[in-house]
């Protein structure tokens, strides 16, 4: 699975497409220079990052580092890999055989970002490669939740543990351990609510939920995994820092990379969050997933 479908090509296309235009063509006067600030913030790359990135490029071009368009475009996306460097790797935990099993992983994210999607394809990922899932439907708020769950656990052919409707997520969560601890599974999704009008409530819950799990196996969450909508930009970002400073997320999914021409968000994320992004959703299947590879995410915008 390449990263260079769907969403990257649509972002290189439009807006990483006019950077090469605009840097292999044109001397580098000032117009490129707005330009290039303006492409890089319109495709919401962030604005701290922009200036930190322009501001390096100008300094190459004064030193004389960098003299044509070709040289400042090669030393663009070197400044790009290295704002996605020091992510870390999806799968690497894979095969670290000193886990405890079940590694487990809690999954958060508001409503209609593509959370219960994003689980169903993580289980069908490492399904895949091989490993034994169960699913924990710890979002108890919402009844369409543990049915969607549900339906997605058997369409993947994983095991689903859930409640009744109203249930105590935190119980959801115990027992759903339980379940993976009893049947050997090698990883447990443990999905949680997402409303947001009672955000208080909801973070309180979620903090719940997380501490229900560490008292089972105190390396346990292995992983918090916050579901953002990559369509969303710089909204998604500030109800993102909400769940890392109540759950200390650990890692980013970024849903409907494909819906948006907007790649920069990827670059924002990792700035302005501080959480490496871990997986990609490229799609609405259940193989439209794929674990990030942010050196070749940044190839692949400026190809
Ligand atoms: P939840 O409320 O966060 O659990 O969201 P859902 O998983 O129900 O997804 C909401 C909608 O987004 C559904 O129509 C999904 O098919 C769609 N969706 C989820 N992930 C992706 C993705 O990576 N790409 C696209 N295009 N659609 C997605």
């Amino acid at each position: 699975q390449t990263q260079t479908d769907a969403g990257v090509k649509r972002s290189r296309d439009s807006w990483f497409g006019r950077i090469r235009n605009l840097l292999g063509s044109a001397e580098l006067d000032d117009s490129v220079w707005d330009e290039l600030e303006e492409v890089l913030i319109s495709s919401d790359v962030g604005v701290s990052t922009t200036m930190t990135v322009l501001d390096e490029l100008r300094a190459d071009v004064r030193s004389g580092r960098a003299t044509d368009g070709d040289s400042v475009f090669l030393r663009l996306k070197q400044l790009l890999s290295a704002e996605m460097s020091s992510q870390s790797d999806a799968d690497a935990w894979l095969d670290d055989d000193a886990i405890a099993l079940p590694y487990v992983i809690l999954m958060c994210g508001v409503n209609g970002v593509g959370k219960t999607t994003s689980i169903a394809k993580l289980a069908h990922h490492f399904t895949r490669a091989g490993k034994k899932v169960v699913l924990g439907a710890a979002d108890t708020f919402r009844a369409a939740a543990e049915e969607q769950l549900e339906i997605l656990g058997a369409r993947v052919g994983v095991d689903v543990i859930s409640h009744q409707p109203g249930a105590d997520p935190g119980a959801v969560a115990y027992d759903a351990w339980q379940a993976a601890r009893a049947r050997g599974a090698d990883i447990l999704i443990v999905d949680t609510a997402g409303r947001l009008h009672t955000r208080n409530n909801l973070m309180d819950e979620l903090r719940k939920v997380r501490r229900v799990i560490n008292r089972l196996d105190e390396a346990a969450p292995h992983q918090v995994l916050l579901t953002l909508d990559a369509t969303t930009g710089h909204n998604g970002l500030t109800q993102a820092q909400a769940f890392t400073d109540a759950v200390g997320c650990t890692g980013i999914f970024l849903a409907k990379l494909d819906g948006t021409a907007r790649g920069g968000i990827v670059l924002a994320i990792r700035r302005e969050l501080g959480v490496p992004i871990l997986f990609i959703g490229t799609g609405e299947g259940l193989d439209d997933i794929a674990p990030f590879d942010p050196e070749g995410f940044v190839d692949a915008l400026l190809a």
